[in-house]
């Protein structure tokens, strides 16, 4: 730990980092068709990759454990990395692998459809994770997401438990069911709506009843991101709903993401879950109303 802070890290991100290649079309193609779409972008991604990039633009000492290859597509995502102010000693670059990488169709109702190649992200391992034990401890908050390896998260959240740093977890993709070691670990469990419906068993449950069903089945504390509408938190006491903010949506791509990275920074610091969600959301609504992921996340002065 350096003498001048009490934590290295505020934020240390263990997941996926991806290229995002996004092509948008009038009409999404059936089974065996092939339409035309506009010109390729290519942009940095990956749940892991998103929420450091969205906690270091907002100042936080951030840094991100991750895999990615030796081509093009990770030489991208640590340029973005570095632009956002992460710190990249833990990103590993494994000669000969491809980067991690998601397909992403955008179609006239401004919906995606996305095919994710792991690459890279698939090597990340537990060994990775034990490696890295002391920036584990030393760090503030571990925040864990799903597009890794079960058990390299299984690791990451052992490593933190032992380590008494504090884990946020984003069970997203969203299995069918969550593993009880994970969900005891998670302080908070942050979900959206459709994750809170699977997880919670309440589909079609209000997100006060999914939010308590996802407590009793283990996790210390849970937020339900509600996209416009804002998030919901169940803390120890009554759940609070914190109200969306109103903004013109442009591209909602990450606001998760962006949502889970701004909310680990203000927990690192010591707000409350219902303070750290309220300025979560603020950064989530600052997202949606420009293109893409991390370039659309907001440094904390854009966001006064
Ligand atoms: P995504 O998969 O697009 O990254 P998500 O489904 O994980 O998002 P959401 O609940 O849609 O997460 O959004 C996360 C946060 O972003 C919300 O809590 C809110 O703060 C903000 N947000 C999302 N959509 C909007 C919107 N249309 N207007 C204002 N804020 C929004």
């Amino acid at each position: 730990m350096s003498d001048s802070h009490p934590y290295d890290y505020e934020v240390l991100v263990i997941g996926s980092a991806n290229a995002d290649l996004t092509v948008r079309v009038d009409r999404r193609p059936g089974p065996g068709e092939t339409v035309l779409g506009t010109d390729l972008v290519e942009s940095a991604g990956g749940k892991g990759a998103n929420q450091a990039a969205a906690a270091a633009r907002l100042g936080a000492r951030t840094a991100l454990l991750a895999r990615v290859g030796d081509d093009a597509f990770g030489q991208l995502l640590l340029e973005a990395q570095h632009a956002a102010g992460t710190e990249l000693r833990h990103v590993l670059v494994e000669k000969g692998a491809r980067t991690g990488t998601a397909m992403i169709v955008v179609g006239p109702d401004g919906d995606n459809t996305i095919v994710v190649s792991p690459g890279a992200n698939a090597r990340l391992s537990p060994a990775d994770v034990r490696a890295a034990r002391e920036a584990v401890a030393a760090s503030a908050v571990v925040s864990l997401q799903l597009e890794i390896a079960p058990e390299t998260v299984r690791t990451a959240v052992e490593t933190a438990t032992e380590s008494g740093t504090r884990v946020v977890l984003n069970p997203s993709p969203a299995p069918e069911s969550l593993d009880p070691g994970l969900l005891a670990a998670a302080d908070p469990l942050v979900v959206n709506e459709h994750e809170a419906g699977l997880l919670s068993g309440l589909p079609d449950g209000t997100p006060t009843d999914q939010a308590h069903a996802l407590r009793d089945r283990g996790a210390r504390s849970v937020v339900i991101t509600l996209g416009a509408e804002g998030a919901l938190v169940l803390d120890t006491g009554a759940p609070v709903h914190v109200p969306g903010i109103k903004v013109e949506a442009v591209d909602t791509t990450g606001a998760g993401d962006a949502f889970t990275g701004a909310l680990a920074l203000r927990l690192s610091r010591g707000a409350t879950l219902e303070n750290a969600a309220r300025f979560a959301v603020r950064v989530g609504a600052a997202s949606v109303t420009r293109p893409g992921a991390q370039p659309s996340y907001p440094t904390a002065e854009e966001l006064a």
